[in-house]
């Protein structure tokens, strides 16, 4: 099976769907999805839509992961939180667009799940999976220039927001059923919100979660 034309056509069709950035195209040519699902579903890892992964997990659809990276506005050298490390990849796709300087901190709270993305992540040097809630955000490593949730959130939560740089930009989705995608943009410590649609996520759970 030729994963790397089947990566080519999936990030054409990601590009038909309306996504623009090149950068975050170009992370998805680059990282294998085949490699971060379970075998029985490797066949369909560039099908755009999301997969099991176990312990009740999904990892998201291809698209609404470059909808969210392209609307976190990542670059080089910042240090972004990425909040529910699942199968590792959007981790892995965070890494490439922050290059060698810049640095991931992923936050997970399921033992199962951390097993596998070490080992799913093992090549990658600028990610740190930690086990933590991510509703409690990780102050240990803050602040961050970018957050990024893939469980939905009650809210955009405080800590999220204190743990946030002067200048920096949260996505998360928010809501229980169904979920707003929101963009927080800080500047100067001012704070603008926007919804960016709505999209399906599994829950945030931990001490602020659901
Ligand atoms: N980004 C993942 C998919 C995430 S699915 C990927 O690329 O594969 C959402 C993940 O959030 C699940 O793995 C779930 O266990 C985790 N999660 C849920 N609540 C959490 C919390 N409070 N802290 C950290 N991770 C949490």
């Amino acid at each position: 099976m030729n994963f790397q034309q089947k990566r080519k056509d999936l990030v054409n069709e990601l590009r038909e769907k309306g996504i623009i950035n090149n950068d975050v195209l170009n992370a998805l040519l680059e990282i294998p999805r085949h490699k971060f699902v379970p075998k029985k579903h490797q066949k369909e890892a560039y099908k755009d839509y999301p997969l099991p992964i176990g312990e009740n997990q999904t990892i998201s659809q291809p698209y609404t992961v470059a909808f969210m990276l392209e609307a976190l506005e990542v670059g080089p050298g910042q240090k972004v939180l990425d909040i529910g490390t699942g199968s590792g990849y959007n981790a892995a796709l965070l890494s490439k667009l922050v290059k060698e300087k810049g640095q991931v901190i992923t936050l997970e709270i399921k033992e199962e799940l951390i097993k596998k993305a070490k080992q799913n992540l093992k090549s990658y040097k600028n990610i740190k999976i930690i086990k933590g809630d991510g509703s409690q955000g990780y102050s240990k490593e803050a602040p961050y220039d970018r957050i990024i949730s893939t469980a939905a959130a009650p809210n955009i939560l405080k800590n999220w927001l204190k743990q946030l740089k002067k200048e920096g930009i949260i996505i998360a989705p928010v809501g229980s059923l169904t979920q707003v995608m929101t963009k927080v943009t800080k500047k100067k410590n001012q704070l603008k919100k926007e919804d960016l649609g709505f999209f399906q996520f599994v829950p945030l759970k931990g001490e602020y979660g659901f």
